[in-house]
């Protein structure tokens, strides 16, 4: 009997944070792939599997444990910060299985962009101000389709979450002024969110890449920027207006 391999999202951190189906489904593994650099440790102790940290490995090294624990009828899991959806690179992990004939399945974890929004208490979707969110980074190494740069994304003004880019601060928040957002724009980085060592520093976008500097803030960080971040009172959601009738309840 063969298994399917299962990609696997850790969480941000917090091994409370993983779901109860990902716990089970770490107990259960023969063998382990897991990048090191990020995902807590804590979440594998006590495991009986084989774990194979992913930081040293390439992507064929990678695939060709997986691929071989497949084969042999064991549980392979591949763990991946936050959910594997985002910047997992879990794409070409798939397809390389489908090429091989190898089954395997999703399972999602809490994203750090959803951690991040829980240290800062925010909502992300305020009514009125913005309802849209945007998770993106800035072009670095990995370039960034021309369409979707900081700039351009930023006369949107969603809420942003900004992923891979607490290096380049100063260059965040200049491409955002450059594409229109107000220099006093609320912006927040938040460094290891959910972990013991959780940081966060508030700001505007005109000051955040300073204050970030100085904390000595350069990776494993969220850039949050948006007017939802702001304190200002903000109309009652719809919701809960008692002159707003919505299916489950009928106008007052
Ligand atoms: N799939 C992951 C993201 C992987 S990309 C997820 O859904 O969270 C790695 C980037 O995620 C980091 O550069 C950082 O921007 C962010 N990140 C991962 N864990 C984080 C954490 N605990 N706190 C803040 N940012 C984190």
């Amino acid at each position: 009997m063969t298994h399917p391999v299962i990609f696997l999202g850790a969480g941000p951190g917090d091994p409370e944070l993983l779901t109860l189906k990902g716990r089970r489904l770490l107990d259960e593994a023969d063998v382990i792939v897991y990048a090191g650099s990020l995902v807590n440790p804590a979440l594998l102790a006590g495991v009986q599997a084989e774990i194979h940290d992913s930081a040293g490995m390439t992507l064929d090294e990678v695939l060709a444990v997986l691929i071989a624990a497949q084969r042999g009828g064991k549980k392979a899991v591949r763990l991946h910060t936050g959910d594997p959806a985002l910047y997992g690179a879990i794409r070409e992990q798939m397809q390389r299985l489908d090429l091989e004939g190898i089954g395997y399945e999703v399972v999602p974890g809490v994203s750090s962009a959803f951690a991040a929004a829980a240290a800062l208490k925010a909502e992300l979707t305020v009514p009125e101000i913005t309802q849209t969110v945007i998770f993106t980074r800035i072009g670095g190494r990995t370039a960034v389709p021309e369409a979707e740069s900081l700039r351009r994304l930023a006369a949107v003004r969603a809420s942003m979450c900004i992923f891979l880019s607490a290096g380049m601060m100063e260059q965040v928040a200049a491409e955002l002024m450059a594409g229109g957002c107000p220099p006093e724009t609320p912006a927040a980085v938040v460094e290891k969110a959910s972990w013991p060592e959780q940081r966060v520093v508030r700001g505007t976008l005109a000051d955040i890449a300073g204050k970030a500097q100085a904390a000595g803030i350069r990776k494993t960080a969220m850039i949050v920027v948006g007017q939802a971040l702001s304190d200002e009172e903000t109309a009652a959601s719809r919701l809960y207006d008692a002159g707003f009738s919505h299916e489950y309840r009928s106008k007052t």
